[in-house]
Parts: structure tokens; sequence; C-alpha cells
């Protein structure tokens, strides 16, 4: 297999496996139950993976929490920052190229009764600070913008985005998941309130993530999601997945920007320009994360490129809607057409792709095209000038 959808999730870094298992064999303590010393083992691990966290962030212990993943983490904001800001307003601003976790917790909220701005994108995704000042206004209690794009890689300024919310005094909320790990972060330097990360796109575990909240003279108030017991200071209940949580730590400590994804991203985008005819790059003159490329193969739809491509792991669209027969809600934000965005495919690659592997894929991508292609009429009415 060949796998290029490292932006769905990552195979185990091996270190991160080494760390975790002895928290599922010998040492499987109870992190809450310190009476006891496996319980207290499991306590170190729990805190010391929290120091990982903070310390890859630039920020201080007691600002990280951690959750079963980024999802778990976006319902938790959004809905626990409405929960508690009602009295100050409804108004939520974001944008229709976010994750669907976030679009979907968006429209729930809708319902209740809260007003979602959605602001306007160019074709690469970018949103206009300004119309992002504009937006704010005296009752807006959220501001969520993700850090970069899970379908193309396009890379938000957050440090921007986090200044014009601070200058109008609202919080700002980042959805980083696609960002750590492949991007240097420094939050003492950029002011963002809320952050959410997840493992398992950082070769650790799947299941388990982080939250920071930054703590400020007033204090950023977000209803828990899940209570239960007295785990993260009441703010999340459910016993401690050690495990996970220590390879999330480990993960993210391991985890460094790498420039030759760069270059093998770029070459392999070089190569299928020039060996597949009517091909294209979104985002491509944009800031993007390294690894990611999404690329428009000219009326060969994705689903049947895939069928053909059995030996090859790459996605259309992002992985929580695939079995979706729509097409790419982030696609279809940037104004492109349905039959663009279903002729779209996603490769996401990690530290471990080769050129080699990448050469195979080209054969393949390059073969698969051409008998598609061959066999469409719709092909054959583009080349011929009767279709766009
Ligand atoms: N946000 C972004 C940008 C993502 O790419 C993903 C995962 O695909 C999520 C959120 C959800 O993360 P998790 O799998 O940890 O729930």
């Amino acid at each position: 297999m060949i796998y290029l959808d490292n932006n769905a999730t990552t195979k185990i870094d091996p270190e991160v496996l080494e760390t975790l298992l002895p928290y599922l064999q010998e040492q499987y303590g109870n992190a809450s139950s310190i009476q006891h010393r496996l319980g207290r083992e499991a306590n170190a691990a729990i805190e010391k993976a929290r120091q990982q966290v903070a310390s890859s962030l630039n920020v201080k212990d007691k600002e990280i929490f951690f959750t079963s993943g980024s999802t778990e983490a976006i319902n938790t904001v959004i809905k626990g920052v409405f929960d508690n800001y009602q009295r100050k307003g409804k108004h939520i601003i974001t944008v229709k190229t976010e994750h669907k976790a976030v679009l979907t917790v968006c429209e729930q909220l809708e319902k209740q009764g809260a007003e979602i701005t959605y602001l306007s994108t160019d074709a690469s995704g970018a949103i206009d600070l300004d119309e992002l000042s504009e937006s704010i206004r005296p009752d807006t209690i959220l501001v969520t913008l993700m850090a970069a794009n899970n379908e193309t890689g396009f890379i938000h300024p957050i440090e921007h985005i986090a200044m014009r919310c601070q200058e109008k005094d609202t919080l700002y909320f980042c959805d980083a998941t696609q960002y750590i790990g492949k991007e240097k972060i420094d939050l003492a330097q950029i002011p963002i309130d809320i952050l959410c990360l997840s493992a398992h796109k950082i070769h650790g575990p799947k299941g388990v993530g982080a939250l920071f909240i930054r703590r400020k003279s007033k204090p950023i108030q977000i209803e828990p999601l899940i209570v239960g017991g007295k785990q993260e200071h009441g703010f999340r209940g459910g016993t401690y997945p050690v495990h996970a949580i220590a390879g999330l730590g480990k993960a993210i400590e391991i985890a460094t920007p790498s420039t030759s994804i760069n270059e093998l991203r770029d070459y392999f985008e070089a190569q299928i320009i020039q060996r597949i005819p009517e091909t294209s790059i979104y985002c491509k003159e944009q800031l993007r994360t390294a690894n990611c490329s999404n690329i428009l193969f000219k009326h060969v739809r994705s689903s049947e490129l895939m069928v053909n491509l059995p030996e090859m792991a790459i996605a259309s669209g992002s992985a929580c809607v695939s079995g979706d027969r729509n097409p790419s809600h982030v696609l279809k934000a940037m104004g492109y057409a349905d039959e663009d965005a279903f002729c779209s495919i996603r490769f996401s690659l990690s530290k471990w792709t080769n050129k080699e592997e990448l050469d195979r894929a080209l054969l393949l991508l390059e073969s698969a095209c051409e008998k598609i292609r061959s066999q469409s009429p719709i092909w054959s009415m583009y080349q011929s000038g009767l279709l766009d």
C-alpha cells in the first residue's frame, strides 16, 4: 500500500508505541487512584504528558486539558462558550471551509438561537481580515477559525486573526489539528485564547487530544461537555486513557516540522502537472502545510480513480465525510463547481513518505487517468470544446 492519507490519520511512531505500551501492561493503574503506587505512576504519566504538550506550545501546564480528540474539543468549546456567554450575546463567527465538526455544531446551535456569521473566502479559502474585524459585534461571543485546512493544507494567518479578535475583545478558538507538528507555534507570542489538537495526526494514538485554554485576568468560562468524576478539575469527567495520553505527550515532543516533505510534495506536484494533462493544484501559490496536496484531475471522478488504484490510500474530501456522496464542502466554499470538486484528490504525505513510493504512485496515477479518460464520453466532449 502506498499510504498518502496522512491528513486522515498517521501510523504510530515506534517511540510513541514504546512509551505507551507499559501503561496497558504492567503500569495499568487508574490515574485517579493516587492512594497506591500504580495509580501514582499513572498520574505521573498524565502530568508528564501535560508538560510535554504545554512546552511544545510554550504555555503553562495548567492551561492544558485532555480530550478524546479534536471533535470533542470543538464540541466542548463552541457549545460550552455558547452556554456560558449568553448574557454577552449569541453571535459566533466562522467560515464554511472549517471542519465538519465546527460546522455541524454551529448548525445545531443555530437551532438553539445562535446567530452564525460565515465569512466569505476567496478561491484559496483565505478570509478577509477587515471583513473579520467588521463582523465582530458587541454580542460576538466566539470566533472559530482553523489554523490549517485538512483538505487543501491552506494556512490561515492565525497571528493576525488572533490580534484582530484581541483588539475587539472577542474569544478566538483555533482548531490547529492539521497545523501542530507540521508548523512551529509559540502561544506565548500569538494571542490565541483556545486551541485544540489531536494525537493521531502526528503519529500518536487515536482517540486522544488536548485543549489549550488560556488563563487570563478575565477567566475564560467554558461549560464542561462531559461531566462525571473530578478528572481535569471537573472540566472533563471520565477515567483517563493513560496510555493514549502518554502517547500524545511523546508524539508532540518528537514532532518536528520537516523540510524534506515539502521538497517531495513539490516534486510530486511538478511530475503530475508535467505527465497528466489538465491537472491543477489547489492553493499552489499560497502558504500550505508541507505535506498536503489537493489536485484536480479534470473530468476524472475521484471515486472512479480510487477504484482503479486499490494499492493507494488517498482521499476525496475529508475522512469524516467519506461515504457522503456530496462534493467536498471545502472546495464548494472556495467557489469550485461540483464537477471539479468530484474530480479532486487529496494526497497527504508523512515523514516516512519516500521518493520511490511517489514514483510508483505517479506511474499508477498516470495509467489510471489515461484509462478512465479514454473510456469517458465526457472527456471526449471536453476535448472537443463542447464542455467546460
Ligand atoms: N479538525 C480538523 C481540521 C481535522 O482535520 C480533524 C480530523 O480529521 C478534526 C478536527 C477531528 O479530529 P479528531 O479525529 O481528533 O476528532
